[in-house]
């Protein structure tokens, strides 16, 4: 009698909802079974009427939604709950894939189903949701889309390593500043290009963090090694030369990797190591990539601390400047000493340059503490001179300080005011960014020049030095680096090439200094070369001014051309 009138209200109900119902609606049996489908869903999906009965609802929903239906469906049945409502994805009958949004009814031993479609309504979202996940300039997902991804990653793997990149391009914010931000951004783009073109498939997802920092998710890499060579290719990839618009520019970057779960369980901590380890990457001199290690988070704790402290370092006056002698090749008497900045920190000691010449100039500071250089080079250039030693000093600058024209007023006025003639006073220029075009740092380096000191270009032969600098720059003295240095010691081609070199140099007119001498044989080869002077280890690591001028007493200085 039941089932009877059980049959006979659902007959009933079907006839309504067919002639009544604009939804799409099917009448499902206990164990999913369509019994009834609407006229409507012909016309929305293409399935003739009576083509889905006695087919299981299943078999027309996504596979993954399919467990999550039937336990719902159970929970609907069972009377737990009164409605099931939900997402999912249904094929049509010409097997396209469409936004489905149900809703299913208990009625007797039968559930009614009735579902819309949503997907236009999905795609647009998929658009707004992009719009917030994406970069604008580079079109690659930015910080929240890479949160998202990696937090995700987290969750659906659980505990499952993967490595996170951070990739900082070096000195953007330089060249926003003197080149313009369209400049700055076809840096990045060009960047992007060459990462996507380097890694490939390998990537598993890539971002843009910040202004001029980029995240790679890589997963299935072994271990450190295999990182580290991940690391390796990318810098050999991206650091070199690019040409946007008539810039000639030289890019580098710093990399900082870690690993998940080891560097953190969360995406902060995670985020947090990569960071850290990415700022040891930036103060090392010329292979800027570091794995995250958890000895790393302390000595980038220093970095930060360090980095704090600056303007409490300058005005309690904590920087010092050491000076290394640089002796005649020939006699190994003193004819100049480089003055090197120390910071002799209250809590850490003696601080080298590295680890805070980049925070002093990414803060500006540098522009105070150039000044205050220059000041001390020429004071104690005059007591040297004062005291009956005759040398030359010279002083490190950087690209930051050289964009700042004011340096050579400061220069001009320290000279004056100290008594010292400008020809015993030598500039080295240090820089990772070039421009070939006449820029405010090409004039800056030229007004420098007709005050009558010298110009000197360092750590030549390091990373990317070319010839167009020395055309550029016109140095008087050209100071070859240490990896130069070790290269003739090792390699009788490289030997070939700086002896070329120093002979160009000399015809240019240019002085040749070789740095970081350390043995003997360096000693003998470079002279051999034809390297003017000499400067390194072995004849004295740089020393405190008192120090230095005994050291003058011992040695009978030469006078200057
Ligand atoms: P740099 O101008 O090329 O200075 C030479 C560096 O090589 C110094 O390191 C010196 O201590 C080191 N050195 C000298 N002889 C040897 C040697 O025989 N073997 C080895 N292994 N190293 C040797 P330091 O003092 O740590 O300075 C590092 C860099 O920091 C300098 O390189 C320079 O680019 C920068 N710097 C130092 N002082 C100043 C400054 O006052 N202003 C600016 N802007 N940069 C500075
Ligand atoms: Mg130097
Ligand atoms: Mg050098």
């Amino acid at each position: 009698m039941a089932i009877n009138s059980g049959i006979k209200q659902t007959k009933k109900l079907q006839e309504v909802l067919a002639a009544t119902s604009l939804e799409n609606t099917l009448i499902l049996s206990e164990e999913g079974y369509i019994q009834f489908q609407s006229e409507s869903i012909l016309q929305n999906y293409g399935y003739e009427p009576g083509s889905m009965i006695n087919k299981s609802i299943f078999s027309y929903i996504k596979q993954k939604d399919q467990l999550y239906v039937a336990q719902a469906l159970q929970n609907l049945l069972s009377k737990e709950v009164n409605e099931i409502k939900g997402d999912t994805t249904m094929w049509d009958a010409s097997d396209r894939k469409r936004y489905i949004y149900y809703v299913a009814r208990r009625f007797n031993r039968h559930i009614i189903w009735s579902f819309f479609d949503v997907t236009s309504m999905k795609k647009k979202h998929k658009q707004q949701l992009e719009a917030v996940y994406i970069d604008d300039l580079t079109q690659i997902p930015n910080i929240k889309g890479f949160e998202r991804y990696v937090t995700n990653l987290m969750k659906r793997h659980n505990g499952q390593p993967f490595t996170v990149f951070k990739i900082d391009i070096n000195d953007l914010k330089i060249v926003n500043d003197m080149l313009g931000r369209d400049v700055g951004d076809q840096v990045l783009v060009n960047v992007v290009k060459r990462v996507e073109n380097l890694l490939g498939e390998r990537i598993t997802f890539f971002a843009r963090l910040e202004e001029d920092a980029f995240g790679i998710v890589v997963r299935r890499l072994a271990d450190v090694a295999e990182v580290e060579a991940l690391g390796k290719e990318l810098l050999r990839c991206i650091n070199g030369q690019v040409l946007i618009q008539e810039y000639q520019l030289v890019i580098s970057i710093s990399v900082g990797a870690s690993f998940y779960p080891k560097a953190g369980k969360t995406y902060k901590q995670v985020m947090l190591s990569t960071s850290q380890a990415l700022q040891i990457a930036r103060q090392k001199e010329d292979f800027q990539l570091e794995v995250y290690t958890p000895f790393a988070s302390e000595k980038a704790y220093r970095i930060f601390t360090l980095r704090n402290e600056l303007l409490r370092a300058i005005e309690e006056e904590q920087f010092t400047l050491y000076y290394q002698p640089i002796v005649c090749a020939k006699t190994t008497q003193i004819i100049s000493a480089e003055a090197l900045i120390r910071w002799v920190h209250p809590e850490w000691n003696i601080i080298p340059p590295n680890e805070f010449i980049p925070a002093l100039e990414e803060t500006g500071l540098i522009i105070p503490v150039g000044e205050w250089i220059v000041r001390q080079v020429c004071r104690q250039l005059a007591e040297w001179h004062k005291a009956g030693h005759e040398i030359r000093a010279s002083l490190n600058m950087s690209a930051v300080q050289l964009f700042n024209e004011e340096i050579v007023a400061v220069v001009r006025e320290e000279l004056l005011l100290s008594g010292v003639a400008p020809a015993y006073l030598t500039i080295e220029i240090t820089e990772t960014i070039e421009i070939t075009k006449k820029s405010i740092f090409l004039k800056t380096v030229e007004d420098l020049r007709a005050l009558g000191v010298n110009i000197s270009l360092d750590d030549f032969g390091a990373g990317y030095s070319s010839f167009s600098k020395i055309l550029d720059l016109k140095p008087h003295v050209l100071k070859l680096d240490r990896s130069m240095i070790n290269d003739i010691e090792t390699d009788y081609t490289s030997f070939e090439v700086t002896t070329a070199l120093v002979s160009l140099a000399h015809r240019l007119n240019m002085q040749v200094v070789a740095e970081g001498i350390e043995t003997a044989t360096q000693q003998k080869l470079t002279a051999d070369v034809g390297c003017d002077l000499l400067q390194g280890y072995l004849f004295s690591r740089p020393i405190p001014s008192a120090e230095f001028l005994s050291l003058l007493f011992t040695h009978e200085p030469l006078t200057p051309q």
